[in-house]
């Protein structure tokens, strides 16, 4: 079944959702099922948050990021695994939580969505692919023939990422990630493009909403698999 229904539409997954809901793992593994590219929207933002960072730009200057960004090459590797900034490998570095903390500077110009949603667009021209993000359904691929707003509490959410960075063998404290997230979760709902795909989701908008609170990593991709 298509969580969208229609003809003609793209042979894509779009999923988006908030920080740590787990729309990262969900997304990879459901590609990996379906042969699908795997696509993290997410890291072209925080790219350009870290260039910005290393370069010492006014990251309140709008002026000032879009002159940066349009001199960056930012493209993953055919794995679409390892985000690629100027040729080098920049996968580890723009997950420092100073790049988390920065990217809304990037993400809330007009001008650097436009040119992401392009490249974004022109990955999915080329074969089929499982997008996450925060406007994949709604801007970047609102013809994708399955789409998924990927949600849990911001508790539970904070839990994930502070287990995940234990695990990675980084120092975390919990209440600085919760804090963190609810954060971000201001400037990705409240400014950010989420607040559209959410109310779809939240009132049968096209937009499948799936609260992976109470789910396992597994649970959660058979749940999508099941919707496809
Ligand atoms: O998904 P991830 O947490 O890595 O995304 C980092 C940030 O990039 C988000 O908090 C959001 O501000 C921005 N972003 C966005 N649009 C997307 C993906 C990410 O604005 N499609």
């Amino acid at each position: 079944m298509s969580a969208t229904g229609g003809s003609e539409m793209l042979e894509a997954v779009a999923i988006d959702g908030p920080a740590g809901s787990g729309k990262s793992s969900v997304a990879r593994r459901i590609a990996a099922v379906r042969g699908y590219l795997y696509v993290d929207t997410g890291a072209m933002y925080r790219a350009v948050a870290l260039a910005a960072l290393r370069q010492g730009i006014d990251l309140e200057s709008p002026d000032a990021m879009f002159a940066l960004f349009k001199n960056l090459n930012i493209a993953f590797d055919a794995s679409g695994e390892r985000l690629l900034l100027n040729g080098e490998d920049v996968s580890d570095d723009i997950r420092a939580p100073e790049v988390a903390r920065n990217v809304k500077f990037a993400a809330r110009l007009p001008a650097v969505r436009s040119a992401m949603a392009a490249a974004q667009r022109a990955m999915a021209d080329q074969r089929p692919v499982v997008m996450e993000g925060r406007d994949i359904a709604t801007v970047v691929l609102p013809g994708a023939k399955w789409k998924f707003f990927l949600t849990a509490r911001p508790e539970v959410r904070a839990h994930r990422r502070h287990a995940e960075m234990l695990a990675a063998g980084r120092e975390a404290s919990y209440d600085t990630i919760l804090e963190d997230i609810r954060r971000r979760d201001e400037s990705d709902f409240q400014i950010g493009p989420m607040r559209k795909a959410m109310d779809l989701a939240n009132n049968n908008g096209g937009i499948e909403l799936v609260d992976t609170s109470d789910m396992t990593p597994d649970e959660a991709v058979h749940h999508i698999l099941d919707r496809m």
